[in-house]
């Protein structure tokens, strides 16, 4: 079929598998730029197919030439619709790690189950041993927890009303939105979807069940951000997961012995998950723009490679502040990127809104997560929707 993009707001609901593949070729070939470093060997990445969690699984595999598991939550295409992008990208690194003969595996369905922690540690036993690295890297919409109880995430403030300018991503313009503050059952939920609690779990059972090597990292990605969007992330309902997120890291390290967990603390970057965040897209839009004049701007590819060969495996271990968090949006938070972001903040309205904001650069990121805009990419060719992934046999 001939699949076009499909764009309601901020999110679009067609892929195409050869866009995807090739932006995750591309990832790749960046990766393969970098060189290796020696670190992990076995490594389990949960919520691998889009994102910060595919580039991990890249940069493990090209970087680290480690072997993984990955799980994720994506659905094949039936009939006239098309699969998630995160199918067709973890069809075509898996036909990566193949040509290089190296172990990847990929286990579909929800990370929050027991069936599927059950799953990965059979798995684990049977194909691996152990694994010596795990990346946390799940954005999702709902979680029903180990007791049957379903929990919905939001994105809201919390305290006061919050009105802000923000991006209107169906024209492009800037418009003033107003966020109402969740209530109490909101923020809770929000932290139980979000926060460390599945973390822990995974941690624990993986340990309990040997399947964790002696001295293994773990690895959950964070957002902070400036204070601009402090009201509607890091003082928000996410916010206050993320905050649940960084205190559990030192109690998984307290209670697994022979395990250090660890925050990677990311850079603003638009995935499916960051698109649905009000206001955050204009503040991107707008990072990007200074980033990119800057010539700092970096990718979510760009970032985990680094993650993985400058901080996370050096000859001193994992680098880390003095909160024990890996700061990757250290570029992103110098005071020069900031000061010029709180200029362009303040003078920034529909008018002038290209002077001041990357739209185009926005909007490029967002296609290609779909696995549209590839100028190598014939977009009015007959495809094949229907993608196997060598390890899953739908
Ligand atoms: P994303 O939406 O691109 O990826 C989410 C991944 O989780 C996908 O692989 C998806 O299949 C998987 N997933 C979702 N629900 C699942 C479930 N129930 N079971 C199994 N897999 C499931 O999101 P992202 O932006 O890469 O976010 C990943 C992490 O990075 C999040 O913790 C996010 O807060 C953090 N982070 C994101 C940014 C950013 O700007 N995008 C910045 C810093 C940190």
């Amino acid at each position: 079929m001939v699949i076009k993009p499909k764009i309601r707001e901020f999110i679009c609901t067609t892929a195409h598998p050869v866009g995807c593949a090739v932006s995750v070729d591309k990832q790749i070939s960046h990766s393969a730029s970098k060189g290796s470093v020696d670190g992990a060997k076995r490594v389990l990445v949960i919520g691998c197919s889009t994102g910060y969690g595919l580039a991990s699984r890249i940069s493990a595999l090209e970087n680290l030439k480690a072997a993984t598991l990955g799980v994720m939550f994506e659905r094949p295409a039936t009939g006239k619709r098309t699969a998630t992008p995160g199918w067709y990208n973890t069809a075509e690194f898996e036909k990566a790690a193949e040509k290089k003969g190296i172990y990847a595996k990929t286990l579909n369905g929800d990370a929050f189950s027991k069936e599927m922690k059950e799953k990965v540690i059979e798995t684990i036993r049977k194909d691996l041993g152990t694994v010596d690295l795990v990346i946390y890297s799940l954005a999702a919409p709902r979680r029903t927890d180990a007791q049957g109880v379903t929990w919905t995430s939001c994105l809201k403030t919390t305290g006061e009303p919050y009105t802000e300018k923000s991006l209107d991503l169906r024209d492009n313009t800037i418009v003033e939105k107003t966020i109402e503050p969740a209530t109490e059952e909101e923020i809770q939920g929000t932290i139980k979807v979000m926060g460390g609690e599945d973390w822990a779990e995974w941690i624990r059972d993986l340990r309990e069940a040997g399947v964790l090597a002696d001295q293994a990292l773990t690895v959950a990605y964070s957002y902070i951000g400036p204070e601009i969007t402090y009201p509607i992330y890091y003082h928000g309902t996410i916010g206050a997961a993320k905050q649940h997120l960084h205190k559990t890291a030192e109690e998984i390290t307290k209670s697994n012995p022979g395990v250090r967990a660890l925050i990677s603390v990311n850079k603003g970057l638009v995935t499916q998950a960051s698109a649905a965040i009000p206001v955050v897209p204009l503040y991107f839009s707008i990072l990007y723009k200074v980033m990119k004049e800057k010539g700092i701007h970096e990718g979510c590819i760009q970032q985990m490679v680094r993650l993985f060969t400058e901080k996370l495996y050096t000859d001193n271990g994992p680098l880390t502040d003095e909160n024990g968090f890996i700061r990757m949006d250290d570029l992103e938070m110098r005071e020069d990127v900031q000061e010029e972001i709180r200029k362009s903040w303040k003078a920034v309205n529909t008018d002038n809104i290209r002077e001041y904001c990357d739209i185009d650069g926005y909007w490029e990121d967002f296609y290609h997560m779909f696995g549209f805009g590839h100028d190598s990419v014939d977009y009015d060719a007959d495809v094949e929707a229907q993608v196997a992934i060598p390890s899953i046999n739908e």
